[in-house]
């Protein structure tokens, strides 16, 4: 042992070090503290034994490489989310219940060059790529209902419309928008209007398909785009979320109120672009307003809606 063995046992990385036989011959401090499986357990035993999950064909085939080649491998956590099946350190989370790493693979070599051993490095990013995953949610995620936002909606109104050409599938939009918002505010407080904006949000997620996308486009505005969806069956869907939210009854704090919403329906047409089929379903909202609010108007696509 030289004092280099002091890196070994203190650096804030994993080491691994397999034989020709992937027989574990080195194990640092680091991964027992982690793995909770102590050198003198591990050490000697078939990683495979140890590990049966990590030897799969990409693994053994890296291994092999380094022995065949001696050339470096990295195990990217953006493919393969972790080598080693080991418990999240910085706390449970549903989404992320194990450790996620960057892995990487390198020939150890004796005086003579001959490469006896491959090592691999373990590297902790849980930290980093929950804070990523909590990003890329907020970017996408409306804080106050916990929809989708409007910069969510319009990317993937875009990617739909696409969609919907390459395959010749129909596709409808629903714009809503809650009617005499400003008085509930006005009458009952803004946090009743918040709670009316959740409670709404959730009632039309639970109306809608899975595959349905469902946003918040602007204050008490919502877009739900529908793939698939012919535009009469649009229709039918408009009629039943503003019918489910009449029959609400929103209670907030003391008060009891009931909450209408009026809707615009579209379906897409040959020659729609993102603005244009956007703005016949704002027209066919507009219009449920100037009739009396609490309605559903559509405008169907000037010629057929399915190009
Ligand atoms: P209409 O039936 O014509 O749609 O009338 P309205 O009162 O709903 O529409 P208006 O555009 O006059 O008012 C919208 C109100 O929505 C005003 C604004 O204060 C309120 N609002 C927008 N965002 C929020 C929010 O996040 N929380 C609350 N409580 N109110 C909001
Ligand atoms: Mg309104
Ligand atoms: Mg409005």
């Amino acid at each position: 042992m030289n004092e280099y063995q002091q890196i070994f046992s203190t650096i804030n990385l994993g080491l691994v070090v397999l034989d020709r036989e992937l027989n574990v011959s080195a194990w640092s401090r680091w991964m027992e503290l982690h793995s909770g499986m102590p050198a003198e357990k591990v050490v000697g035993q078939p990683v495979c034994d140890l590990f049966p999950s990590l030897c799969d064909n990409s693994f053994i085939r890296i291994v092999k490489s380094v022995f065949a080649f001696g050339n470096y491998a990295s195990y990217s956590q953006k493919l393969h989310k972790h080598l080693f099946p080991m418990k999240n350190p910085h706390g449970s989370s549903s989404i992320f219940p194990w450790m996620q790493q960057n892995c990487t693979f390198g020939p150890l070599r004796n005086a003579n060059k001959e490469i006896i051993a491959v090592y691999i490095s373990v590297q902790d990013v849980t930290d980093f790529v929950m804070y990523e995953h909590k990003l890329i949610l907020m970017a996408k995620i409306d804080s106050l209902t916990g929809i989708y936002n409007r910069r969510y909606l319009d990317s993937r109104l875009a990617e739909e419309i696409e969609r919907s050409r390459r395959h010749g599938n129909p596709l409808s939009i629903l714009m809503l928008d809650i009617d005499h918002f400003k008085k509930i505010n006005d009458t009952h407080g803004h946090l009743c209007g918040d709670y009316a904006l959740r409670k709404i949000s959730e009632l039309l997620q639970e109306l809608v398909r899975t595959s349905d996308i469902l946003g918040r486009y602007g204050g008490e505005e919502f877009c739900c785009i529908l793939p698939e969806t012919p535009f009469e069956q649009a229709v039918v869907l408009a009629e039943r979320c503003r019918e489910q939210i009449a029959a609400n009854q929103f209670s907030c704090t003391d008060h009891q109120t009931n909450v209408t919403i009026s809707i615009g329906v579209t379906g897409l047409h040959r020659d729609d672009s993102l603005d244009s089929i956007i703005k016949r379903a704002d027209d066919a909202l507009y219009q449920a307003k100037r009739e009396g609010r609490n309605r559903v108007c559509s405008c169907p696509a000037p010629s057929e809606p399915n190009p």
